[in-house]
């Protein structure tokens, strides 16, 4: 039970972003003026996913968490390739023979991921595909020799990458070309899950696929949602404490998904010019209004370098981060200055 009136434990809210094992798969917190808070845990896209939904009966807000969950699953079929029958799967296995019929969510994915290209200046590539596969970081932990990677560079390029709005088609010009959206993906479904929420009736919640979170509305005290940021190098400590409210956090560091080899780290976001892993950052957080942009960009920044990646941030709007560079020290937006706290 939570007490009347008080600020929710921010710990039930860390633990969506930083102690991610031991997560009941379903609770549901007392009633505080007249709302109940639901949160409950699944497995989708390869990561935990929690989701918390503020609605006025557990009925409700019970509703809206199935059909977030939902939503999320059904984004996994069409986007995931990793999944062989995906959409996506099916335009990379195509890739050098034309165009692939796709959903508005394919199309959609795709568009926003080119945009986040250009707006990293490159840093942010779905066609990094192939060089995910040759390093497969999480299963073969693989480091390639300077042979292979120039071999697959020129399929590294978004010039080979058409959207058709019209035909509703995606075509990849060459054989070998394969799009992978695992840096913007999670944000995307963390936007859509909450289209479904709000339609179920929540009147606010948070969706976390792991580090990518998006919130709505407050919890019911009204708060914001606390996130706690994971620390890069101390495992389970928390950085900096950020309440968000209507507003997406994403994070994309080098401690998740790596393997090291005579002291060298080797992780899963990889430079699209050179195919090894970014050097320049331990990790990005990006706040925005949508996920896919939060997700998209922190990826991209993390490729751009802190200096290049802090630019670009002051320059757009309703956009904040804090980057932890390669040295560990941390860079706060010029908006974020007087929101993040230590506890
Ligand atoms: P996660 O939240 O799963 O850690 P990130 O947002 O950090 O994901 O993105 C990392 C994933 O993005 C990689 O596993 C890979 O699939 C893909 N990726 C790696 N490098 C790039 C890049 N330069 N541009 C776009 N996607 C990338
Ligand atoms: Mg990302």
């Amino acid at each position: 039970m939570l007490p009347r009136n008080s600020r929710p434990n921010p710990y039930l809210i860390t633990v969506l972003v930083i102690a991610l094992a031991g997560m009941p798969g379903c609770s549901s917190l007392a009633p505080v003026s007249g709302t109940v808070v639901v949160k409950r845990a699944q497995t989708h896209m390869g990561t935990l996913v929690t989701i918390t939904a503020v609605a006025e009966s557990e009925s409700i807000a019970q509703a809206a968490a199935t059909s977030g969950f939902a939503e999320i699953h059904r984004l996994e079929e069409l986007l995931s390739t990793w999944i062989p029958t995906s959409e996506l799967s099916r335009v990379n296995a195509a890739a050098g023979t034309g165009p692939v019929p796709v959903s508005a969510e394919a199309l959609e994915i795709v568009t926003r991921s080119l945009q986040a290209a250009e707006l990293t200046n490159g840093g942010f590539n779905i066609a990094v595909g192939p060089a995910v596969e040759v390093w497969s970081v999480t299963e073969r932990q693989h480091i390639p020799t300077e042979a292979e990677l120039r071999q697959i560079l020129p399929l590294v390029d978004l010039r080979g990458v058409h959207v058709d709005m019209s035909q509703r088609t995606i075509s990849l010009d060459r054989t070998g070309m394969r799009i992978d959206v695992g840096g913007i993906g999670k944000g995307y479904a963390a936007d859509r899950a909450v289209g479904m929420m709000r339609k179920a009736g929540a009147v606010a919640g948070v969706v976390a696929l792991s580090g990518d979170i998006k919130t709505f509305g407050q919890l019911p005290d009204g708060h914001g949602f606390p996130i706690g940021i994971q620390h890069p190098r101390k495992e389970g400590a928390v950085l900096v404490w950020i309440d968000l409210q209507d507003e997406a956090i994403s994070t994309a560091g080098d401690y998740e998904r790596y393997f090291e080899r005579e002291g060298v780290r080797y992780h899963h976001i990889l430079d699209p010019q050179t195919l090894q892993p970014a050097r320049g950052c331990q990790s990005v957080t990006v706040i925005a209004r949508e996920g896919v942009w939060a997700d998209g960009l922190d990826t991209g920044i993390f490729v751009m370098g802190p200096e290049r990646g802090m630019e670009l941030v002051e320059h757009l709007a309703d956009v904040e981060a804090i980057i932890v560079d390669a040295e560990g020290r941390m860079l706060v937006s010029s908006g974020l200055k007087s929101r993040i706290r230590l506890q």
